[in-house]
């Protein structure tokens, strides 16, 4: 190969490969500030309150200030692209059923784990996660915006929780209603007065509103074994159901599988379906569920707090709305 030949391929080289990359790192030299994480202590008018958390990944207990271990709650049950109100609506309702917990202010503490007022199993006390796994979820433009608006609205909500006649509420909720929520006997054995089924559109349109799942006939038979004495399909090897009861709000409280009785809250977790409001359709080998809303259906609806948030109400409203003849109430002092 000449000289001439090999230089310009350097030369070659030179221009379509490291200038441009020399001049885009140059355009990118400046990069756009991120918001900073606001990490001012979050003060409480009931003083500084400590709880005892069982860290489930840690396997031992942690001693935290309350209204940071709130932050983590609130970022663990609820998006946090959610309105500012519901947000805060969300942290008076974990800041309420926490309290109800702590040993120190009379609670039980979590059952299963001897000295820890609440644990991070969401299946058992409340789900938390901590600050680096929220970061870590949230896409990185918006995480420390995200995280503010937490910080703010446990910041702005400091200490307060919802009472009943002058007594810490049992503060249940879930994802979304799909249109009434359920008093509280439906779901559970005990009537709560402020835990009435109540009206509510505001979810509307939400990601659970109306969700399908299908099935074939013998994955529906493999799922109810467990709670029918026989196989449930016909001789032409359909699925034998039918409704039995519904509550005023249309969700299954029993139905019949091939004449047996099965709970529409164990149906539910049976097949998987995201709520016991449904109805089916048989085709063939198939059934298909047409669920409404998601969750046991009791007290806050989440989705719908988000849509009265944007529809401009209040945390105090959005409470009030859900869990009937309430009171907002401030924690007494830490003694
Ligand atoms: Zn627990
Ligand atoms: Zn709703």
């Amino acid at each position: 190969m000449s000289k001439f030949l090999a230089l310009s391929l350097i030369f070659l080289i030179i221009i379509i490969i490291v200038l441009p990359a020399a001049l885009v790192r140059g355009c990118s030299f400046a990069p756009v500030p991120a918001p900073r994480i606001d990490r001012s202590p979050i003060e409480s008018p009931a003083g500084e309150i400590n709880i005892r958390v069982y860290r489930h990944d840690l396997n031992e207990i942690v001693e935290l200030p309350l209204e940071e271990y709130l932050v983590g709650v609130v970022a663990a049950e609820m998006p946090a692209s959610f309105g500012q109100e519901a947000l805060k609506a969300q942290a008076v309702v974990a800041r309420t059923y926490t309290v109800n917990q702590m040993i120190h202010y009379g609670g039980p503490g979590c059952s299963v784990n001897p000295g820890a007022d609440i644990c991070t199993i969401s299946g058992h006390c409340q789900a938390w996660e901590t600050e680096e796994d929220s970061l870590g979820k949230w896409p990185a433009a918006d995480a420390a915006a995200h995280l503010n608006k937490i910080r703010q609205a446990v910041r702005d909500t400091a200490g307060k929780v919802i009472t009943y006649d002058g007594k810490l509420i049992d503060a249940v909720f879930h994802s979304t209603c799909g249109g009434q929520t359920e008093d509280s006997e439906k779901v559970w054995s005990t009537a709560m007065p402020y835990l009435r089924g109540v009206a509510c559109t505001y979810c509307e349109g939400t990601r659970w509103w109306l969700t399908e799942q299908k099935l074939s006939s013998a994955k529906f038979a493999t799922n109810i074994l467990p709670y029918v004495t026989a196989v449930p399909v016909s001789s032409a090897g359909r699925p034998l159901l039918e409704a039995a009861s519904r509550s005023d709000s249309g969700r299954v409280l029993t139905l019949r599988v091939a004449g047996e009785s099965v709970r529409g809250r164990d149906f539910r977790s049976a097949m998987g379906l995201p709520s016991t409001n449904f109805t089916w359709k048989i085709d063939g080998e198939q059934i298909t569920f047409t669920s409404r809303g998601y969750g046991h259906g009791v007290g806050l609806c989440q989705y719908g707090a988000d849509g009265q948030a944007k529809a401009g109400k209040t945390y105090e409203e959005i409470i009030s709305y859900y869990y009937t003849g309430i009171e907002m109430g401030t924690l007494s002092p830490w003694q």
